[in-house]
């Protein structure tokens, strides 16, 4: 589904993704681990076409997708910092992806309510995304991004601003939901636990290159490094 052939992504002069090869299987949940810095976030925004690779290509479908724009890949990207729109309530947060598809009034109000009760926030459609929490903002930008049923899914911290209960029961929803649809997901998490839950493959990176990648008992029981080890000894 998604393959990443010797992707570099350049700052100034600095490859902050560097040299990364990575294939993520259709229905594959995996997810990439690692310091902050380390080149995490700037892989899914080169994957989701909103940073230029300078060398290397990114496939999905098999499908090369140098010169396809953002909206045409037909990916969800749920950002770090949610990136909502502050002037439109949650219900128009969610259900944009589906109103640039063309969606129509009653079918965007029906997906957009059950999405809505997915994520925990039932009848919240007419609230202002201004005045909800940093948890419930972060639930909208889920839903938003899974809207539009993308090919593959996109999540940059996606559940970082939860508390504990509720991080570990969304996980288990979310990997049943994933599961249940056949999505294809590259998430990015610093949390071991969530992506020993979700993820069917964990991606450890260091200064933009692939330090590690397999199984989550793989990489847990058999580190392929001393940074491995220590980043997944200190870090919780
Ligand atoms: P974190 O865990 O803190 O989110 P990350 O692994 O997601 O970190 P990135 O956001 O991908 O890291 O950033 C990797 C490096 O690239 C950092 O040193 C960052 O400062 C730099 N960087 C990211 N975006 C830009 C940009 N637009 N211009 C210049 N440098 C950038
Ligand atoms: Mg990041």
């Amino acid at each position: 589904m998604v393959r990443l052939e010797s992707l570099t992504v350049r700052y100034g002069d600095r490859s902050v993704v560097d040299g990364v090869d990575l294939s993520v299987g259709a229905g594959e949940t995996v997810c990439v681990l690692g310091p902050s810095g380390s080149g995490k976030s700037t892989l899914l925004r080169a994957v989701a076409g909103l940073a230029p690779p300078a060398e290397g290509r990114v496939l999905l479908g098999g499908h090369d997708q140098a010169g396809v724009p953002v909206h045409r890949r037909g990916v969800g990207l749920m950002f770090q910092d949610h990136q909502l729109f502050p002037q439109h309530d949650v219900a128009a947060n969610v259900g944009f992806g589906l109103r640039v598809r063309g969606a129509g009034r009653t079918e965007r109000a029906a997906r957009v309510a059950e999405l809505l009760g997915l994520v925990g926030l039932a009848g919240a459609g007419s609230r202002t995304v201004t005045a909800l929490s940093g948890g419930e903002q972060q639930r909208v930008a889920l839903a938003r991004a899974l809207a539009p049923g993308p090919r593959l899914l996109m999540l940059d911290e996606p559940l970082g601003q939860l508390d504990r209960g509720l991080r570990e029961r969304l996980v288990v929803e979310l990997r049943s939901l994933f599961r249940r649809l056949g999505t294809t997901v590259l998430a990015v998490t610093h949390d071991q636990g969530e992506a020993f839950a979700l993820a069917d493959r964990v991606v450890v990176m260091r200064e933009g290159r692939v330090e590690q990648a397999g199984s989550p008992v793989e990489v847990w029981s058999r580190p392929a490094s001393e940074f491995v080890a220590r980043f997944l000894g200190f870090s919780n």
